[in-house]
């Protein structure tokens, strides 16, 4: 299941620059442009609030931050089998490279490198597609035989020359391994993906394995098969379990050994005891103290810190059954967490009275809480490529009996927006003015707005009927449960119940995050897409089968419009209130086929309106779009935590520092944080 809204404002709209008074005039302007390749632009972010802390919560952060970067090779392996290898060798040619920086061969090289680590391996970390190495052959032989043969990832008894015979064709044969997550129908989609959860086993035998495990009737079913890779060894297919003596245990040992501390400093009983949980669980790879912890997680909601590390989503599967590992540290923004309060204080009026029908509402909502925090470290898959709102646990009966938390990450959004401010996109894309305006005074808000809902009420909202799993919608289950969210969002978001709960004033408010939805899904997010692809990425296709519904079904009432101008083409809504409607009714819709498990259903619905658009309007978009020079996606470096201590070696502060940049930073944590390739 996918919790994660990943930023459509890294799509770059341009935004308000208004500071909204969390600025100080004083402040030296702060860069948050670190790094421009590719489509890539990385960015930093603030940590405001955090020298304020008390010593115990930076002290709590440092060792959860610490527990944080120490996982990052896993991810690296479970994204290909030949990730951690090709990242050594080369880091091995960046680092002993003498030669002529100006031919055309070492820039592409270093703009390869540059993506592999933002991809956190050789797939593009949206389209999930191979990258096309802008270098030849012939220079990355001539430069892995320059470098020292102990700082290439050799196996025992390898040569270089089979090191190279081994790498090549992964990296240079696109043919090869050439997906890391494969969504097209009618293939064996286990096959044909390039992941690292599987091995030797086709994706039948993977959905009759984990099949046999379920015990009907089971009522607290376990995550099965979440932190684990299938392999098939002489004809038998096994369970490599992620834990402490397992796979990954390198990796997972030092976790560990940062929790513990994080442990001895927890600010709360609760939390003291959910890392305890937590780590008993890395210890044992049981995926029933996985749901034990979770439970005392959701539960646990007094403490400021708070932190997820683990194996949490499972966008990297075409079945959504393994679980990535990522790691996120944070802590509350008091002043911003009264909006999410008043949201969630307010859940059950929000079910009751969603356009769904009534048998497929939560009778009673339980334990929703949400809160904007602020961000103090990304890991895993969360880094460098980050969401802007999370809400877990994914587990839909943990969810049902025991509450949700979400959260939205403002001060990653502020510095989408701020980066963003100016760039000229919105001129170039909005139909008028009237958009233009609506969306500077209002989609600051209006997109905080729709994080909070999507995560807190729309991940949150609904129930499976009796007997219907959490993957019966197989590969259309993340799109159709992003659809949903989203949804949820849009249709609340012009309520007039956000005006009398105080949290928005003006009735416009809505209409600037639809113009902008409506804009990105039918136009805009295109730029993301390579001419003659479809459209894969769940939250894309999410927004796209929206958008194109809307459109088709309010055609007759010309809700949506074309306009051609200029020989440019522009959208246009005619009618804010009849989309506010076509959105409920989708709502009831998509709610239905989750409900029902209605995997038939599901499946034409994204088939016909998620993945198929228009091949000459994208090739206009991404015509117009080339000229103002925007990186279509953004990530960002971490800020640097130093622990300092006295003669006894106890902790007296945790400063905190921005300026490392992201060749550095990536080496850096290539070589501090080296646990499965060393
Ligand atoms: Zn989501």
């Amino acid at each position: 299941m996918n919790k994660f809204l990943i930023s459509t404002m890294a799509i770059a709209i341009a935004m308000s620059s208004c500071d909204g008074g969390k600025g100080q005039e004083t402040e030296a302007p702060f860069d948050y442009s670190v790094d421009k390749f590719a489509d890539i632009e990385v960015l930093r972010y603030r940590v405001p609030g955090f020298e304020e802390l008390p010593l115990q919560q930076k002290e709590l952060i440092y060792y959860l931050s610490e527990a944080a970067l120490v996982g990052r090779d896993i991810l690296w392996d479970q994204n290909g089998k030949y990730n951690l290898a090709i990242r050594k060798t080369l880091e091995g040619i960046y680092t002993n490279y003498s030669g002529d920086t100006t031919t055309a061969d070492y820039k592409g090289f270093v703009d390869y490198l540059k993506q592999v680590w933002f991809s956190n391996g050789i797939y593009h970390h949206y389209s999930m597609d191979k990258f096309s190495p802008k270098f030849s052959k012939e220079f990355f032989v001539e430069q892995v035989k320059a470098v020292p043969a102990e700082q290439l990832p050799l196996a025992a008894g390898q040569t270089v020359e089979a090191l190279i015979e081994e790498l090549s064709p992964v990296i240079f044969d696109p043919t090869v391994l050439a997906k890391r997550v494969n969504q097209a129908a009618g293939v064996d989609l286990i096959q044909t993906s390039a992941n690292n959860y599987y091995d030797g086993v086709t994706q039948k035998e993977v959905e009759q394995f984990y099949a046999k495990m379920k015990v009907p009737g089971d009522t607290t079913p376990i995550s099965y098969g979440l932190n684990s890779k299938l392999v098939k060894r002489n004809g038998k297919i096994y369970e490599d379990v992620y834990k402490v003596g397992g796979l990954y245990s390198p990796a997972i040992e030092k976790i560990v050994y940062w929790l513990e501390k994080a442990q001895s400093v927890a600010e709360t009983e609760g939390m003291k005891a959910y890392i305890g949980k937590l780590i008993e669980y890395y210890k044992t790879g049981d995926l029933k103290l996985f749901d034990e912890y979770s439970i005392m997680w959701v539960e646990e909601t007094g403490s400021s810190v708070d932190f997820v590390n683990g194996f949490i989503e499972s966008y990297g599967d075409p079945l959504g059954l393994k679980a990535s590992w990522e790691s996120i540290v944070n802590f509350r923004n008091a002043e911003a967490s009264h909006r999410t309060s008043v949201i969630s204080e307010n859940a059950q009026w929000f079910e009751d009275n969603s356009p769904v029908d009534a048998k497929y509402k939560k009778p009673e909502v339980k334990g929703v809480s949400a809160k904007v925090i602020t961000a103090a470290i990304l890991a895993g898959d969360c880094y460098p490529s980050t969401p802007i709102g999370i809400n877990l646990p994914n587990a839909n009966w943990i969810r049902a009996a025991h509450g949700s938390k979400s959260v939205t990450l403002e001060n990653i959004t502020d510095a989408y927006n701020k980066a963003a401010a100016g760039n000229g996109f919105n001129e170039e894309f909005a139909y008028s003015q009237e958009e233009i305006d609506l969306m500077n005074n209002y989609l600051e808000l209006a997109d905080n707005l729709h994080t909070d809902l999507h995560e807190c009420l729309g991940h949150a909202s609904g129930q499976l009927m009796p007997g219907v799993h959490d993957d019966a919608l197989k590969e259309h289950g993340s799109t159709l449960e992003e659809a949903r969210a989203d949804l949820f969002a849009l249709y609340y978001l012009a309520d007039p119940k956000l005006i009398e709960l105080g949290i928005v004033t003006s009735p416009d408010t809505y209409k600037a995050e639809y113009y902008k939805y409506v804009m990105n899904g039918l136009m805009t997010q295109l730029t993301r897409i390579e001419p003659g692809k479809d459209i894969e990425e769940a939250h894309m296709r999410n927004r796209h089968l929206i958008c194109q519904w809307a459109y088709e079904q309010g055609k007759a009432d010309n809700v949506i419009e074309y306009v051609t101008r200029d020989g440019k083409t522009y959208l246009r809504i005619n009618d804010y209130e009849k989309l506010r409607a076509l959105f409920g009714k989708l709502l009831g819709e998509i709610q239905r086929i989750k409900s029902e498990g209605d995997y038939a259903a599901g499946s034409e619905m994204v088939e016909k309106y998620a993945v198929k658009f228009d091949p000459k309007l994208h090739n206009e978009v991404l015509e117009r779009y080339a000229k103002l020079n925007i990186a279509p996606y953004k990530g960002f470096v971490n800020p640097v935590y130093t622990a300092v201590t006295d003669e006894s070696g106890k902790i007296t502060d945790v400063t905190i520092d921005y300026t490392e940049n992201y060749i550095d930073q990536m080496l850096r944590y290539s070589s501090e944080y080296a646990t499965l390739m060393k």
